[in-house]
């Protein structure tokens, strides 16, 4: 089956993205439910501390009712001082009415009270003929000789109203009830009590909105940041509220948490940087491939070509049907070029898989890179000649020796020259310099052909590349590995290669060594 890079995503997207997406999002929900754990744990402390402080005030007002009741019993004259006297002792508690058929009948209010909150019997009145059935309720229970204390709805910001039931001395049933400073019942009754329970494991605070009444922590503007809060029933718009105070299993979870989307997020990162490079390396790979198979079929057509022009004149020779000597010298000489062809084609070849297993050696020399251009231009001659080139050799004669393997630098000036003659149109010229630039001494190679466009420019040395757009580039022979062989030279030799190409006006090719 065909690989292809989108189907390398697809698998790697259902083989590694996915399961890490997956697995992340699973992490992360059950360190959410975590958390909502320990919400449910102070969900349940509060729910418990919260019933346990209702109760209390139940006990409390009830402890409270009974006391006044008892004054109920006692003589008229003496019964306004002894009330005043115990409202005075109960801080909180700020005044007390009697009710004779749902009105009341007679109130007794602290006047400093009275004075700056200013209690409305009118108010009361009203609601208590809202609440008969309630009162029979209260009634009936005093009668089977229990009492019960029952909140008054009426909207007060400062107290809170209660009713509860009491039996006179002429044995009557009626009602009365009791008005409460909520912030001085919590500052005087409920603290205490909210101080015990927190100690040092719990802050609690009541809150009225955003005001703190009263919290068992000293930092106030910590008080109110309390985790939950539940309303507290008996005092209208309060509520308490609860947080744990180092709770060592929620700083451990908290702890777990960060720490684990930490690790989530590295490993995210690990994973899909590991995807990425194995998509970047698996594509590379396919796409080396198939350069791979394409180069071994233009070499195999390379090799063809010689071999075909070979067998076709050496049978004619052997049949020999050659009228002249001339002639047959001249079939001679067909068969010795094409068989050199093959010779340097196969050199080529050979030279490129030792340097791709890393056999080949260089044995560096100290030499004058003119003799070795000299060299090579001495081969080319009758080739240039044949193939209808022009050409020019500038040489330096000032040039530092440079410490070079002669037959490689030869190898890779040859190549270049190649290229020339193969890419190059209707210009047939080749110009060739050496010099020295920038304490390097260097040889460039010269075309006026088909020039080479910017896009292709920084890949013409990889292994196997050819340009494949443009008639030329298409149709001339090759195997894609001329110039790799030519970068790999230069790069033993410590030197570098230089392209400056115009697409459709022709190369130089710069090879530029270190002095030696
Ligand atoms: P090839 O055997 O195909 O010539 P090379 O490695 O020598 O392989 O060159 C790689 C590619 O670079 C060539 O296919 C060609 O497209 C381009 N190229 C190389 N030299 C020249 C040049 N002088 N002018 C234009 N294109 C060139």
């Amino acid at each position: 089956m065909k690989e292809n890079p989108s189907r390398i995503s697809l698998i790697l997207i259902i083989v590694i993205v996915f399961p890490t997406l997956f697995f992340s999002g699973y992490e992360l929900n059950t360190l959410s439910s975590n958390e909502a754990v320990v919400d449910s744990i102070y969900a349940s402390q509060l729910k418990n501390l919260t019933v346990s402080v209702n109760q209390y005030s139940v006990d409390v007002l009830t402890r409270w009712a009974d006391e006044f009741d008892d004054l109920s019993l006692i003589d008229k004259s003496g019964e306004e001082d002894s009330i005043f006297k115990l409202l005075s002792y109960h801080q909180a508690v700020r005044g007390v009415f009697y009710n004779d058929k749902r009105q009341v009948s007679r109130s007794f209010i602290d006047s400093a009270y009275q004075e700056i909150y200013s209690i409305d019997i009118q108010t009361l009145n009203h609601q208590l003929l809202k609440e008969d059935s309630v009162i029979n309720k209260l009634e009936q229970y005093i009668n089977n000789g229990y009492r019960k204390i029952q909140k008054l709805e009426i909207n007060d910001e400062f107290a809170s109203y209660y009713l509860y039931a009491i039996k006179t001395k002429d044995r009557q049933v009626k009602t009365a009830g009791l008005i409460i400073d909520k912030k001085a019942f919590v500052t005087e009754v409920l603290a205490p009590k909210l101080q015990s329970m927190a100690q040092s494991h719990f802050i609690i605070s009541v809150l009225a909105g955003s005001e703190v009444i009263f919290s068992n922590h000293q930092d106030f503007t910590q008080a109110g940041n309390v985790r939950l809060a539940e309303s507290l029933w008996l005092l209208d718009n309060y509520q308490i509220g609860v947080q744990i105070l180092n709770d060592p299993v929620e700083q451990m979870i908290k702890k777990r948490t960060r720490s684990n989307i930490i690790m989530i997020i590295i490993m995210d990162v690990i994973l899909l940087l590991g995807a990425f490079f194995i998509y970047r390396s698996l594509r590379q790979q396919l796409k080396l491939a198939q350069l791979k198979s394409e180069f071994i079929s233009n070499v195999s057509h390379e090799l063809k070509t010689p071999l075909a022009l070979i067998s076709m004149y050496s049978e004619t020779l052997q049949m020999n049907r050659i009228p002249t000597e001339e002639k047959k010298m001249e079939y001679f000489g067909v068969i010795n070029k094409e068989a050199q062809r093959l010779m340097r084609m196969v050199t080529k070849i050979l030279n490129f898989s030792k340097m791709e297993s890393g056999m080949r050696t260089f044995t560096f020399v100290e030499t004058d890179l003119n003799d070795i251009v000299h060299r090579v231009i001495g081969t080319y001659k009758y080739h240039f000649k044949n193939a209808g080139f022009e050409y020019s050799v500038d040489y330096d004669y000032e040039l530092p020796f440079i410490s070079a393997d002669e037959e490689a630098v030869a190898d890779a000036i040859s190549n270049l020259i190649d290229n020339g003659i193969k890419y190059s149109k209707e210009t047939k010229k080749i110009e060739i310099k050496t010099g020295i630039r920038n304490d390097k001494v260097f040889v460039a190679v010269k075309d006026y052909g088909i020039g080479i466009k910017e896009k292709a420019q920084k890949h013409v040395f990889d292994k196997f590349y050819r340009v494949t757009d443009g008639n030329l580039a298409l149709h001339a022979k090759g195997s894609g590995i001329g110039l790799n062989i030519v970068k790999t030279v230069i790069t033993a030799h410590h030197g570098n290669v230089k392209l400056d190409s115009k697409f459709g006006e022709g190369s130089t090719f710069t090879l530029l060594f270190p002095e030696a």
